[in-house]
């Protein structure tokens, strides 16, 4: 069988070239296959009826659209489609399906136009494929080959880092990473000036044809407030991304200023007038106002003290950290998943999600941190900076940062993207 399938492969194509005026002798070893369907060298081309193609159709995906409901409206019998659905689940979640994707189904040419196959692009570059092969479903992926290049984005920063950043081009998921890590050293409350900006270096993930693909990660960020400047380097070891200052301290380790995104302060830290108890009382936090559901992150890296219902705090998480630390975040709307006492968090981890419970006249999120028993200012208190890299991790280190400095520089003369090696 196989060999009689290769020798159909020989043929065929030659039958399609403009004929020969005499089939030259060296084609000729094939005729006993070719001659087995009933066809050969000899007939003229187009005489040759057409093999049965599959019917190939595409489907645009449409808002409200399934998987299912696009396969059934193209005619495929339900319990085939569920079948090659289910095995497409192995390689693309059916939830991952977006307005605007499309879906190429290829069916039998006989009558009953059995599913052949169903493929889409799960991302750019990315293809996801449910084949039927000897009666069975069978899920492959492909992937184009990716090339990383080095891009660059400069802006001032007075209307917020955040903003500014997705306006000058940063995608948004890149733009919280940097806020993130800068949050380790900037209260982005209070540190923002007129004249203030920030750089940041990132991938951008190209295919064989110089189309973006994707975006990767960012490598670097320089944030300059009032002329005192914040420069954050990436760097991954032992399978753990940290971010690290040019003197190669660790940022992790300390607490963030603000473990949420996009909050403002509404409340400081110190005696107020309780806003529902209405007399004056130590306020032993900071509220973030901020809309509900908005994620919190743990602040630090930790272990769960408790996740649970208070009268006051409302649903209430504490953290309990290194060196004597504790943080405490509540009145939120939900917990994250699997997150109880005893759990080992990292810092920004999403906890739960802002909300109103407890005594709260409004959607925020009341923050406190303890040192040694406690209740310090979050906004500035400050646990003990861990230690700086040393040996031979700092000398690796300090090689890469110079070298991707070396390359930033280079954009900022006005390069666009400088490829960078493969890793
Ligand atoms: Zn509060």
């Amino acid at each position: 069988m196989p060999f009689r399938l290769a020798a159909l492969l020989l043929v065929l194509p030659l039958a399609a070239l403009p004929a020969p005026a005499q089939a030259e002798p060296a084609e000729a070893p094939a005729p006993a296959q070719a001659g087995s369907r009933g066809e050969g060298p000899e007939e003229p081309p187009g005489a040759e009826p057409p093999s049965p193609e599959p019917a190939e159709q595409t489907l645009a995906v449409a808002p409200g659209d399934t998987l299912i409901s696009l396969l059934l409206a193209a005619g495929v019998d339900r319990a085939e489609a569920h079948a090659a659905l289910l095995a497409l689940g192995t390689v693309f979640p059916p939830q991952r399906l977006r307005p605007g994707q499309e879906v190429t189904i290829r069916t039998a040419p006989e009558e009953d136009s059995r599913l052949l196959s169903l493929s889409l692009d799960a991302a750019p570059g990315h293809t996801v494929l449910v084949e039927r092969r000897d009666g069975r479903w069978v899920a492959e992926e492909a992937r184009v080959p990716e090339t990383r290049h080095l891009a660059r984005i400069e802006t001032g920063v007075e209307r917020g880092v955040f903003p500014a950043m997705v306006e000058a081009g940063l995608p948004p998921n890149l733009a919280h990473a940097v806020v993130r890590a800068l949050s380790h050293r900037v209260d982005f409350q209070r540190d923002i000036r007129e004249g203030d900006s920030i750089v940041v270096a990132f991938e951008r993930l190209r295919g064989p044809d110089g189309e973006l693909l994707r975006h990767g990660r960012v490598l670097h960020a320089r944030l300059t407030l009032s002329g005192r400047e914040i420069s954050i380097w990436r760097r991954e070891a032992d399978g753990e991304v940290h971010w690290y200052d040019d003197a190669g301290r660790p940022l992790a380790g300390g607490l963030l200023r603000t473990p949420l995104d996009g909050a403002r302060i509404s409340s400081r830290f110190g005696a107020r007038r309780h806003p529902i108890l209405g007399y004056t009382r130590m306020h032993s936090g900071l509220d973030f106002a901020a809309p509900a559901g908005t994620p919190v992150y743990a602040a630090a890296d930790g272990v769960v003290e408790s996740v649970r219902s208070e009268r006051g705090y409302g649903n209430v998480i504490r953290l309990r950290h290194q060196g004597g630390m504790l943080t405490l975040y509540a009145h939120l709307s939900r917990f994250a998943p699997g997150l109880r006492a005893g759990v080992r968090v990292r810092q920004g981890q999403t906890i739960g999600r802002v909300g109103s419970t407890g005594l709260s006249t409004g959607p925020h999120l009341h923050y406190e941190v303890h040192i040694a028993g406690r209740a310090v200012n979050p906004a500035t208190a400050s646990p003990p900076p861990p230690p700086a890299l040393a040996g031979r991790a700092a000398a690796e280190f300090h090689a890469a940062r110079h070298a991707l400095a070396a390359q930033i520089a280079l954009l900022a003369r006005g390069r666009e993207e400088i490829a960078l090696a493969a890793e």
